[in-house]
């Protein structure tokens, strides 16, 4: 069996071992993909894997346009900075945006949603340790803006995303995501990356965003 293969299912026996019903049912994981070539990747579709992210627009057209039109099950998640002028060729690729974090960037995807006849799954992007240098909507203004997003835009906000401090107390931060996401009528939270992951599912994440430790090291 290919190592990827075998990292994920490493993952995935962790988790069915702290809550066996909450990965069936409620958490999905994201084999985060970028940097990595195609063939690391078809390894884990042939597993009958699904969810795979990316982040940056450029590389995903090179690498998912052939795969996607072949196996018609990938979803694919967007979970980069997206420019606006990125916007109409991410909606043609991805099935999921996690980095909504302006207004000017959900206006721009309305357009697009609009001409290109698609209604990604979005991920209001949160701002959770309230860093200057990490983009994302303000915990206090998550309520305005998805009301925005909801009513002006008619995007489909399914929930809140965070990439939270580099702290180790990742457990702080998730715990005010689950607060957070009661606000909105929204269920979804995509939070947890490699180093953090089963914190995370433990405080209820359903998308955890999973790069190196199923793929190895990023150069
Ligand atoms: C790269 C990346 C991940 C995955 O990171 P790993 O530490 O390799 O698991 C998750 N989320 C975002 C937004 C990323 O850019």
């Amino acid at each position: 069996m290919h190592q990827t293969v075998n990292n994920l299912i490493q993952i995935q026996n962790q988790l069915k071992d702290y809550n066996e019903n909450r990965l069936k049912n409620y958490t999905k994981i994201i084999a985060v993909s970028k940097t990595f070539p195609t063939d690391k990747i078809l390894p884990l579709i042939e597993y009958g894997h699904t969810d795979f992210g990316e982040n940056k627009v450029q590389e995903a057209i090179e690498k998912w346009t052939n795969i996607k039109e072949k196996y018609h099950s990938i979803k694919l998640h967007m979970i980069g900075k997206l420019q606006t002028n990125k916007v109409k060729f991410a909606i043609n690729l991805f099935d999921y945006i996690h980095s909504l974090d302006n207004f000017k960037l959900a206006k721009k995807i309305s357009d697009e949603q609009q001409k290109n006849n698609k209604k990604p799954k979005i991920f209001i992007q949160i701002n959770i340790g309230n860093e200057s240098q990490k983009s994302g909507i303000n915990s206090n203004e998550l309520n305005e803006f998805y009301n925005n997003c909801i009513n002006d835009l008619n995007l489909d906000i399914i929930g809140i995303m965070c990439l939270p401090p580099n702290d180790n107390k990742g457990d702080f931060y998730f715990k005010k995501m689950s607060e957070l996401i009661k606000m909105i009528s929204a269920n979804e939270l995509s939070m947890g990356m490699s180093n953090d992951y089963l914190e995370a599912f433990k405080t209820g994440a359903t998308f955890l965003r999973i790069g190196s430790n199923i793929f190895g090291n990023r150069n």
